[in-house]
């Protein structure tokens, strides 16, 4: 077992049988250890794009570690839910993939992107992939990281839009949210 409390250092204790060791961690070296413990590859520490605010960079952290809180993932840590279902098409259970990539709506906000920078048909089936795509192969190094910024940032506005439905009943359909994207990209990611 282990627990937190907050002390000038956040410490960490735990106890095996009667044995009771007590170590003192920073934050970082804490997360370190969890991530450890929990088996999450720390490939992805290194994937930073310093074109988008720190926020999206959390975003794609988080979704690349599956730490969003989908209703499946929610429902793997015992949380009660009403329904299982995507709260955008009601129809499959909501996963990551699912969320980010797959579901009707935000696939065609995918394609509309694919399009708008010549890519080609949208061929992602993870999140993974998508996040990690690559472009086309004739982009330089600058135009492949403008385009890692296009899809960071849409991801970030699916992700965003899914909440909006979620915890305020709204949403926009995939050519507002395609335009949203679109204006968001063009004025700087901000
Ligand atoms: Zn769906």
């Amino acid at each position: 077992m282990f627990w937190l409390n907050n002390s000038n250092e956040r410490q960490l204790a735990f106890g095996v049988g009667s044995w009771m060791q007590r170590v003192f961690f920073s934050v970082k070296a804490l997360s370190r250890w969890i991530e450890q413990r929990m088996g999450v590859a720390d490939v992805n520490k290194t994937l930073w794009n310093n074109l988008v605010p720190r926020k999206v960079n959390a975003f794609v952290w988080r979704a690349l570690n599956r730490r969003l809180p989908v209703r499946i993932e929610l429902d793997k840590k015992g949380i009660d839910l009403d329904t299982l279902l995507c709260p955008g098409c009601d129809n499959v259970v909501e996963s990551l993939d699912h969320c980010l990539v797959l579901c009707e709506n935000v696939i065609n906000v995918w394609d509309m992107i694919f399009a708008w920078w010549g890519v080609g048909l949208t061929d992602v089936f993870t999140v993974k992939e998508l996040l990690c795509h690559k472009g086309k192969s004739s982009m330089g190094k600058e135009s492949r990281l403008l385009w890692q910024t296009t899809i960071w940032v849409a991801a970030y506005f699916v992700w965003k839009n899914r909440n909006n439905q979620v915890f305020k009943w709204k949403s926009k359909n995939s050519s507002r949210l395609f335009n949203e994207i679109q204006q968001k990209t063009l004025s700087g990611y901000t």
